[in-house]
Parts: C-alpha cells; sequence; structure tokens
C-alpha cells in the first residue's frame, strides 16, 4: 500500500534527520566555541558519525522503496521528494563507504590546516591537501557519472541543472558589462569612507548587532547568534537557526553586512514550509539560497531607508568616530565600489569578479589545466588581471575561504549566480509591494513577502521553475546587470 511504504520513509527520514542534527550541532560547535586541541578527539568520532548515516543514506531497504514509490501515484510534494532521494541515493551509493569515511576524516583535517596555513600566510602548508581534495572529488564524479566532466558533476550538485556552459554565458556577460563599469567608477570622483576603518571596538558593535537583529526580527525564538572566524549560516529546524559573525575593529560594514548577509540565510531556513522538517526539501540549492541573503544584504540593506533603522543607535554607540557623519555619508560610504582583496568584504559592483576569478580557477584545476602546486601565483594573477590589485600575501589571497579546505569545489560560481537572482526576484517585489515604504523598525512586509513567494516552497522546485512561478520569467541575469548600472552611475554621477 501507498500509505504503508510513505510511512516507511516517513521513519527513515526521521532517522537520517537524527544523524543531520548531531553532526551539525557539532560542526556549529567545531566552528564556534569547541577548543583546538580536542579536535583529534573529535573529528575521528565524527568522521565515524558521518560514516553511520551514510550507511543509512545507501541502506539497500530504503533503495527498494525508492524504487517502488517511483512507480507509484504520488502528490506533488512526494514526488519531488522521491525524485530527489533517488538521485542522492544513487550518488551515495556509487560512493565506496571506506573511501567517503577516509574523505570524511580529509575534509575535517584539511580545514583545520587550512585555518594554520591561513594564519601563516603559506599556501604551500595546504596545497597537498588541496590536492588530495581536488583527486577525491574527481574520483567521486566519475563513480557518479561518468558521461560527464566532474566539475559539471559539482555545479549540479550545489545548483540543480547548471553548468559549465550556461556559467560560461553568464560570467561572459558579467565580465562584458561589469569591468567598463568598474573602469568608469575609479575615473570618477572618490566618495569618502575613511570612517568605516576607524577604531570600533568588539564589544560595542556587539551592541549595534542587537538592534540590527531587532530591525531584522531575527530573535531568540527562533534564531541564535555565534561567532566564528568565517560567518555562516545553520539551519537545524525551521525554529532552530544559527547563524555566526565576525567581528574586524577596522571596519564597522564587515559586521553589520555580514549581519544582515546571514539572517537572509536564516529567513530561508526559518520560512520553508514546516511540513518539511526533517526532509530533503529542505535542502535548498545554494544559488538559491544566496538569493534570499544577497536580497537581504544588498537589495534591502544597502538602502538609505534601511540604514536610518538603525542609524542614530549605531552614532549614540560610536559618537567619536560618526558624530560628524551624515546618514546620507554613511549611506554612500557603504555603497562604494572598489577593488579590494577580500571577498567577503567587497562591493556589489566587483563582488562578482571575485566569483569569476574563482569559478574559473576551479574549471581550470578540474579541466586538468592548472595544479595546485603554486596556484597561489595563479591566484594573483588573475587578481592583477580582473581586479588590477597586487595580492600581498596568501592570506590575503587565496587562503581567504574556507570552502575548498572542505571539499566545496562548484558551489562559488552560486553566490554570483544568486546575486543575479536577486535582482530580478526584487524587480518583481518592486511591482508587488512599496519596498522603501516596507522598511522602518522592522521589515517584516519584506520577509513575509519572501516567505510567501520563496522560502516556503523549500527545494520544492528547481530554480528555474520557482523563478518562473514567482516572476513569470526564467532566469534572466539583464535585471542584475540593469541594477548594477543605474545604482553605480548614478551613485558616482556618471551621467
Ligand atoms: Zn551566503
Amino acid at each position: 500500500m501507498n500509505k504503508d511504504k510513505l510511512e516507511l520513509l516517513k521513519n527513515w527520514e526521521f532517522k537520517y534527520s537524527a544523524y543531520g542534527l548531531t553532526l551539525n550541532t557539532c560542526y556549529f560547535d567545531d566552528e564556534t566555541i569547541a577548543p583546538k586541541n580536542g579536535q583529534d578527539y573529535r573529528y575521528a568520532r565524527l568522521a565515524f558519525m558521518a560514516g553511520e548515516r551514510h550507511k543509512i543514506a545507501t541502506d539497500p531497504e530504503v533503495g527498494k522503496l525508492l524504487k517502488e514509490l517511483k512507480d507509484d501515484d504520488l502528490d506533488e510534494v512526494n514526488k519531488r521528494k522521491v525524485s530527489l532521494l533517488i538521485k542522492n541515493f544513487e550518488d551515495m551509493s556509487k560512493i565506496p563507504q571506506k573511501e567517503f569515511e577516509e574523505y570524511t576524516a580529509l575534509t575535517l583535517k584539511s580545514s583545520a590546516v587550512w585555518q594554520e596555513a591561513k594564519k601563516r600566510a603559506d599556501y604551500s602548508l595546504f596545497a597537498p591537501y588541496l590536492a588530495d581534495l581536488i583527486a577525491y572529488q574527481k574520483r567521486f564524479a566519475a563513480y557518479r557519472n561518468p558521461q560527464i566532466a566532474p566539475y559539471d558533476v559539482l555545479l549540479d550538485d550545489y545548483e540543480e541543472g547548471m553548468t559549465m556552459a550556461d556559467y560560461d554565458q553568464f560570467f561572459e556577460l558579467l565580465k562584458k558589462e561589469i569591468v567598463p563599469l568598474l573602469h568608469d567608477v575609479q575615473k570618477a570622483k572618490a566618495i569618502d569612507d575613511s570612517f568605516l576603518y576607524l577604531y570600533y571596538p568588539r564589544q560595542k558593535q556587539l551592541l549595534l548587532m542587537e538592534k540590527i537583529k531587532d530591525v531584522l526580527g531575527f530573535d531568540a525564538s527562533w534564531g541564535y547568534m555565534g561567532e566564528s572566524m568565517h560567518p555562516f549560516t545553520c539551519g537545524f529546524s525551521q525554529d532552530d537557526v544559527r547563524v555566526t559573525n565576525a567581528y574586524d575593529e577596522h571596519n564597522i560594514a564587515a559586521a553589520i553586512y555580514s549581519l544582515v548577509h546571514e539572517v537572509g540565510h536564516a529567513y530561508y531556513e526559518h520560512q520553508i514550509d514546516k511540513d518539511y522538517a526533517g526532509t530533503v526539501l529542505k535542502n535548498v540549492s545554494s544559488g538559491m539560497h544566496e538569493s534570499q541573503s544577497r536580497l537581504l544584504e544588498n537589495y534591502i540593506g544597502r538602502r538609505k531607508k534601511f540604514i536610518a533603522s538603525f542609524y542614530p543607535e549605531l552614532v549614540k554607540i560610536f559618537p567619536e568616530n560618526l558624530g560628524d557623519v551624515s546618514l546620507e555619508a554613511f549611506w554612500a560610504a557603504v555603497n562604494v565600489a572598489k577593488p579590494s582583496l577580500i571577498r567577503t568584504d567587497a562591493d556589489e559592483l566587483t563582488y562578482p569578479l571575485h566569483i569569476l576569478i574563482r569559478y574559473e580557477i576551479e574549471k581550470r584545476l578540474f579541466n586538468g589545466e592548472l595544479d595546485t602546486k603554486d596556484l597561489n601565483k595563479a591566484w594573483n594573477a588573475y587578481y592583477k588581471e580582473y581586479l588590477g590589485i597586487e595580492v600581498p600575501d596568501d592570506a590575503r589571497g587565496i587562503l581567504q575561504d574556507i570552502h575548498w579546505s572542505q571539499g566545496d569545489f562548484g558551489y562559488f560560481p552560486t553566490y554570483a549566480l544568486g546575486s543575479a537572482v536577486a535582482a530580478q526576484i526584487v524587480h518583481k517585489m518592486a511591482e508587488d509591494i512599496d519596498i522603501d515604504d516596507s522598511i522602518d523598525s522592522h521589515i517584516s512586509k519584506i520577509t513575509d513577502y519572501l516567505g510567501k513567494h520563496i522560502q516556503h516552497y523549500g527545494a520544492l522546485y528547481p530554480l528555474q521553475e520557482l523563478l518562473e512561478k514567482t516572476s513569470g520569467e526564467k532566469f534572466n541575469p539583464q535585471y542584475y546587470i540593469d541594477y548594477l548600472k543605474t545604482k553605480y552611475r548614478k551613485l558616482y554621477n556618471l551621467d
């Protein structure tokens, strides 16, 4: 009976999500508060736990069940669930258990090595681990789908349906439009943003974060904010979403916009249909997820109206730095575009160029055109070419991001994709509601809108389908280009 089979599936989902919760809690703990010297003990057991979960994922019984369900007459939700689970099952089953455990142990170790290498600004420490991670990922991709280029297999993991051919076209367009716009901006009169980089003690920044959390509606009933080297979001369930932030005492905008960004992710996790809790429908693709964090960070967070919601508090906390700085001047400063070294601190205009560089490097690493040895030199050459800047050391160069150390390849392109998808959603949202009018002491009208039109669906639809449903149109990067051109031509008086 169909009903019995769905009940069995539910039991399996519960068991699998219980392991997921345990592992995620440990990962969050490891990134935030766990003492460094306990790593070896923790990692050995975490690798074991990941292996146990892998066994549940690849249990032949569940494989059989999914195959039977596939032929049944299912509703839309269960149909999508089963199709996603079958793909996961097949992918996982093709990777031998032992290799999977070895790989998990390697990612944990290489993350720790990356941290150390970054601290010492020495890429050579990390290079052999990067080579191993790529070798594993190439091998896994070949097990999973030998007909397709390994990098395409990985791109699809993060954004269903996206391939190198799609991204090549997308990044070509960005390069063609953004590079000349950036040159025009650089020739224009510079905007003063020096006050952003004065001394802003961490303790006082924390006070400001409380105010911004209030405006965003990120409250303790469902959200928690911790601290880590690299801000991230972890959605344990719809009503338990953890974000982290990082504080640079000489850059006040960094913590503000990291928080808004991560809360954008947090809202997605929070507003997914509660019926999807603990199921595969909670696994939203990276590009869609990023569209919601970028939307809050840039399209809402960098508006004058949003800044006005916390600016008086900000001036009150840091009168010595901002007492003489007008809202108008602060707003212009957080929207300044200029080439910089660090992706996470980059402005909206140069950000996609940071991603373009990572995409080109990953693609060439996987098709064998680039080697991990001396990859820092290739990295530096790209930064010179696209952003016109010299990279002073590996910490501010190739070692700045955590992703590769965790074995995440094919993930970066979704960041640029997310920004572009956000532009399309905002365009539609502006037709439906008055965005500036929806921002005062809170932004619930905006978060409700996103919940209803996007986030609620979870992973029920792939990106293209969801965009068509929401905006009436498939993905169209022209909205993003138009947005960037309009915004920066106006801000820098280019017309
Ligand atoms: Zn993000």
